[in-house]
């Protein structure tokens, strides 16, 4: 991912100037000419509240492990990491990042409630608006609509309960598309155009991971001619689901030898191999078989999924360019932009 600039607990940062233009962009009211100072201290505190709920999952996901890199970016802040190994640990490192916020709040109330500091100084504005805006970001964050964490967690809570990653990730498709349109809607009726387009945006993303499922699942469904084939991937579906990960891989590698694959159940054992490897951290080979399925949005996620876990820039920079980075939603290329723009930075 290029040279961090500056790491925290050993963890490395990232942070592209788009973060400051957004945040500037959405708290412009606070900037008045006789007071810049408390513009500035504004979107400092802003900056603050999007990092520690990054070093929330950052931390979380270290203890597990998983090599965590801290992006912020327009809009926010990510945190890349490999990925975990149970839908536990998964759940805790999602659950960490909301988590901070509202602990942080808790702690700036619990002050001012002391009256350790007086509620009408300009620091203890400074945070009642702080705690405020913690309230804020965690909650936003706990909406269950992907990518934001609350969707995530919905994810994971289906995949554990419904047992069936395909059916748990349809459902939580169809909430993110019809949630997030619905409060779409409702932000433009509102006129707050910014938070109407992000959601709007995220439902739309969660459309087309829709699609992907649907045409997933038909080829699942569709009448296999040679019933070797139709076995192996039908077991390799069982292990799938059963998040059996490796096995899954196993039939997928002994489908792919069999002579007389069709086209469809080729493309169909791509696109098993690549998202089991992903799932056990075989990062290089999952870009390889995601790859191999083109017009796929999801094949394009786990392809920028795995890149920002690696933080090649390079190989990021060789990916914007390719097809396959235009089925990306407009939030995951700024992601990608920002790790080859940080890696460009002197
Ligand atoms: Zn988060």
């Amino acid at each position: 991912m290029g040279q961090p600039q500056f790491s925290v607990f050993g963890i490395p940062v990232h942070v592209s100037m788009w973060h400051f233009i957004t945040l500037m962009i959405f708290f412009r009211g606070a900037f008045q000419a006789d007071n810049l100072m408390f513009g500035v201290a504004i979107l400092l505190v802003a900056s603050a509240s999007v990092f520690l709920h990054e070093m929330g999952h950052a931390l979380t996901s270290r203890h597990f492990g998983l090599q965590p890199t801290v992006v912020l970016t327009g809009f926010g802040g990510f945190t890349a990491h490999q990925p975990a190994r149970t839908l536990r640990d998964d759940f805790l490192v999602v659950a960490a990042g909301p988590t901070m916020n509202f602990a942080i709040a808790a702690v700036l109330y619990g002050l001012l409630l002391a009256g350790a500091v007086g509620v009408e100084t300009p620091v203890g504005r400074l945070m009642q608006f702080a705690s405020g805006l913690n309230i804020y970001w965690g909650v936003y964050n706990l909406l269950p609509i992907l990518p934001l964490d609350g969707g995530h967690l919905l994810r994971v809570l289906l995949r554990r309960f419904i047992r069936k990653s395909l059916k748990a990730d349809r459902w939580t498709h169809r909430i993110g598309l019809g949630l997030g349109g619905l409060l779409a809607a409702y932000f433009a009726s509102e006129g707050q155009i910014i938070w109407a387009v992000l959601l709007g945006l995220a439902a739309f993303e969660n459309y087309r991971a829709l699609q992907d499922v649907n045409r997933m699942d038909a080829d699942f469904r569709a009448d296999r001619p040679h019933p070797r084939v139709g076995e192996l991937l039908k077991q390799a579906r069982a292990a799938f689901e059963a998040g059996n990960f490796e096995a899954a891989m196993r039939f997928c590698h002994q489908a792919r030898a069999e002579p007389e694959l069709s086209p469809a159940e080729m493309r169909h054992t791509w696109h098993i191999l690549a998202i089991a490897a992903a799932r056990v951290g075989d990062l290089d080979d999952a870009i390889r078989f995601a790859e191999r399925v083109p017009n796929s949005t999801e094949m394009a996620q786990v392809q920028a999924t795995c890149l920002l876990s690696l933080g090649d820039a390079g190989r990021i920079r060789q990916f914007l360019r390719a097809p396959a980075a235009t089925l990306l939603a407009p939030e995951r290329l700024d992601e990608l932009k920002a790790v080859v723009r940080s890696a460009e930075a002197p």
